[in-house]
């Protein structure tokens, strides 16, 4: 199984860099997660749209979706009828996404297995100001989960639960980060995945914030746009090493 970081910032981009957008690719499937502004174009540089199955939002903040409205005209170009995957909500976005024709939604909440092509993947619950779903993939042989924008939270255990690989909304420096921010600091993450069997991999990168010194004091490792991981066992593999 293959990890692209399409995009891997929020909620607004610095020059050139896409907001959230991470596709999965096994034998048969390539499914992305999450189509926030910039992510489009990046996919492009990989796979053509079509050849998606499936579009997962974990949450509908306008970092993880604003390419959902543009993608809505890629598929009536190309007549097509793309499954996404949401959670359900009362909200303007949701009946906006969920009234294009273009769009199959189906809902997914807590503890719901759906089964794309060779890709079994379970949804948990996680904790943010919107309902959101964090994402645990396996191919039968790895398993990756991604936290979705969270804080910690106990069912970090069971998203986490016989990984390989963890990408985890945890790019907020620590000292930045006040109780009420509604994702993990650097400091959370590294401390959670200490003494846990998983390698992490850390993302939602917060725009002109300089976290390189403390990534390295934590020996943390954040992901870059254009990154393609390799899950294996034991972690990843960084495909093309900058
Ligand atoms: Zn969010």
């Amino acid at each position: 199984m293959k990890l692209y970081i399409l995009g891997c910032m929020g909620p607004y981009p610095e020059k050139d860099c896409a907001l959230s957008g991470y596709l999965i690719e096994s034998q048969n499937a390539k499914v992305l997660i999450e189509c926030g502004s910039g992510v489009l174009a990046q996919l492009q540089k990989h796979t053509e749209i079509k050849r998606l199955e499936a579009l997962i939002l974990t949450h509908l903040h306008f970092d993880h979706i604003s390419d959902v409205f543009v993608l809505k005209y890629y598929c009536a170009t190309h007549n097509l009828k793309l499954d996404v995957y949401m959670p359900q909500e009362d909200s303007l976005e949701y009946r906006l996404i969920s009234s294009m024709p273009e769009f199959n939604v189906i809902h997914i909440d807590d503890g719901k297995d759906i089964k794309i092509k060779d890709l079994n993947i379970n949804f948990i619950e996680m904790v943010h100001p919107k309902k959101t779903l964090g994402v645990k993939i396996s191919d039968g042989q790895v398993i990756l989960a991604y936290t979705g924008d969270t804080v910690l939270n106990p069912n970090l255990d069971i998203l986490t639960d016989g990984a390989e690989t963890v990408l985890m909304d945890c790019a907020y420096p620590t000292e930045l980060h006040a109780p009420e921010t509604p994702h993990m600091s650097l400091y959370q993450g590294a401390k959670y995945a200490q003494d846990k069997p998983f390698k992490l991999l850390v993302t939602h990168i917060k725009p002109e914030a300089d976290i390189q010194q403390e990534l390295d004091q934590l020996g943390l490792v954040r992901v870059y746009q254009g990154d393609i991981y390799k899950i294996i066992q034991g972690g990843y593999k960084l495909k093309n090493p900058r």
